[in-house]
């Protein structure tokens, strides 16, 4: 990039919510630039060699349910730039100690055989429970990934719940999955596939609307299953960096952006780190986290005082811990169905997931974390070659540890600590999965600080840009008064997973940040086109003796 240079938008991070900016932009005629920190562009949707050459790790997020139902990044038909869906023959099983294994299937007639069988009753239960998301699931992804507040949406389920229903779904919304699961069936194993799912984001088992989460992308798994790119995450950034250097757009890695230029209170450019300035013609759009974006990139001078306010109080989700691991073979579950399965999650029952959310509630590292995990070999064949496999478990620790449940970590995070607490981490799948560890070939541990170290917005290991409970989402992401892409500085767009609707690989909040800034450019040439057309009016009654 030359030291000076110019575009009609500036993108900064080329993570998936830059890059889909950075494409609508592009679609519209737009010269677009996306400046990208690390030397590769993904964000949190990369794949590469991270235990031993040859094999290919997903190095954070790995399925894509929310990706393909998104009618952000279906309508970019990313499949015409070299992305293929891959996907398990189960969707997610989770294995229990006493060998019972309930799963999820995109075949409905599999899940609820598989929950009848362990309990008769639960699977019609299951059964109710995908219709109330046949009826709700269209309207609820749309207005998720339409602009707040998702007004057409909204109207859509209206229509369809009628009153009644509209507030008995709101009730449903906002209930605690842990009840879900109590009131609706009478086992534990539909319970623990909804809680394992909300416990994706930093909600617990009692926290408000869990059953929501639960019930998205339990929806969405029964519906579209959780695909994965084949080849790796890696592909699906490739897919869409190819798509926009189609028309002519650029990303240009290793360009750290470290100021917004505002002048008239206008983002006008940005600075990189070596020292490069880009003129952006029309908009600016942000693919970082809100409080890095306003106090480090814009500064406090530009804001008005209750954003700062506000800006002390934004609250990033938990750390997280990811362990991947380079196998010689499959995983040797117990349960014959794990074995079948893409994505895990592994908590001996509700207890459990209660238990290790306390301990994060108390600051204490879980003595036994519950885990996600995903074994992808069982996904895409094509990723490692014959007689390995590749699989990766990832859980929550606090942000601010002030204790340990299981030992005397401390959460500085150093080797032995990393290492001490994977230990942990693998004791967990032998319990399920006698003769894992033997299979082992080598390991890496993501802790905080190394998922924050390769993309800074991964802010002390949190995941989704913010908390996703309650208080943080709506009208109150990334903070209230701010719940749209536009930001008081004009001409900057949050377009990151800080904005709504969250973290997860959607596109979303880069879809309503690219079009609030094609909306206000329209405006703008709109009232410029009326001046224009106001001052001829006026030029030509003007009386003949009239001068200047
Ligand atoms: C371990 C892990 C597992 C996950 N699993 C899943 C999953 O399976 N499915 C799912 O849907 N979601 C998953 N997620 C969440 C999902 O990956 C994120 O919510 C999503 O990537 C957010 O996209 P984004 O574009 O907002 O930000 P990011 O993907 O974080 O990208 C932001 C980009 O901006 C760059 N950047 C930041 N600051 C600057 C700067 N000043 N200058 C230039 N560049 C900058 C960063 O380097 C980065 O490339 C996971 C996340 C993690 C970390």
């Amino acid at each position: 990039m030359s030291a000076e240079a110019e575009a009609d938008a500036v993108v900064i991070g080329a993570g998936p919510n830059g890059l889909v900016a950075a494409n609508l932009l592009a679609d519209a005629g737009w010269s677009v630039v996306v400046l990208e920190a690390e030397p590769e562009p993904g964000g949190a949707v990369r794949s590469g060699e991270l235990t031993e050459p040859g094999l290919l790790h997903d190095r954070f997020s790995a399925f894509y349910p929310l990706g393909a139902a998104s009618p952000v990044i279906v309508g970019l038909e990313l499949e015409r730039y070299g992305l293929r869906w891959r996907r398990s023959p189960l969707v997610l099983a989770h294995p229990l100690p006493d060998g019972r294994c309930p799963v999820l299937s995109t075949d409905l007639d599999e899940t609820c055989a598989g929950l009848d069988a362990d309990v008769p009753g639960d699977g019609d239960a299951w059964r109710r429970l995908y219709g109330l998301w046949e009826r709700v699931g269209g309207p609820l992804v749309e207005a998720l990934m339409a602009p707040f507040p998702p007004v057409r949406a909204g109207a859509r389920l209206a229509a369809r719940l009628g009153p009644a229903g509209l507030a008995r779904f709101a009730r449903f919304a906002l209930l605690p999955v842990q009840r879900l699961a109590e009131e609706e069936f009478t086992g534990d194993g539909a319970g623990l596939l909804l809680t394992g799912l909300a416990l994706h984001t930093d909600l617990a088992p009692d926290s408000t609307t869990s059953s929501l989460f639960g019930l998205l992308l339990g929806g969405l798994g029964q519906q579209v299953g959780f695909p994965a790119p084949e080849g790796g995450s890696g592909r699906l950034t490739a897919a869409l960096v190819a798509r926009l250097e189609a028309p002519g757009g650029r990303v240009v890695c290793n360009a750290r952006v470290t100021r917004i230029v505002v002048r008239g209170g206008r983002a006008v450019g940005v600075v990189t780190a070596g020292g490069d300035e880009v003129t952006a013609g029309r908009a600016v759009v942000a693919d970082v986290g809100a409080p890095a974006l306003y106090r480090d990139l814009v500064g406090a001078e530009h804001l008005p005082a209750s954003v700062l306010d506000a800006l002390a109080r934004f609250q990033y989700d938990h750390s997280t811990v990811k362990v991947d691991w380079a196998l010689d073979g499959p995983i040797p579950w117990a349960a014959d169905a794990a074995r079948r399965a893409g994505t895990l999650h592994l908590a001996d029952g509700m207890d459990h997931f209660a238990g290790a959310s306390c301990d994060l509630t108390r600051g204490r590292i879980p003595a036994r974390p519950h885990l996600v995990v995903g074994q992808m070999g069982v996904v895409d064949p094509t990723r490692n070659p014959p007689g390995t496999e590749t699989a990766w478990a990832y859980t929550h620790v606090p942000q601010k540890v002030r204790g340990d449940a299981g030992g005397d970590l401390k959460g500085l995070w150093d080797f032995a600590e990393a290492e001490t607490f994977a230990d942990r981490v693998e004791a967990q799948i032998e319990r399920l999965a006698p003769g894992f560890r033997s299979l082992i070939r080598g390991r890496y541990v993501a802790t905080p600080p190394i998922l924050e170290g390769s993309n800074a917005n991964l802010v002390g290991g949190a995941v989704n840009g913010g908390s996703a409970q309650l208080h943080q989402q709506l009208i109150f992401r990334p903070i209230p008064g701010l719940a749209r892409a536009e930001t008081p500085v004009r001409g900057l767009y949050l377009g990151s997973a800080s904005a709504h609707p969250g973290g997860g690989v959607h596109g979303a909040c880069g879809s309503n940040a690219a079009r609030a800034a094609l909306a206000w450019d329209r405006l703008q040439r709109a009232r410029i086109l009326a001046a224009g057309a106001a001052g001829a009016v006026a030029r030509r009654s003007r009386p003949a003796n009239w001068r200047s």
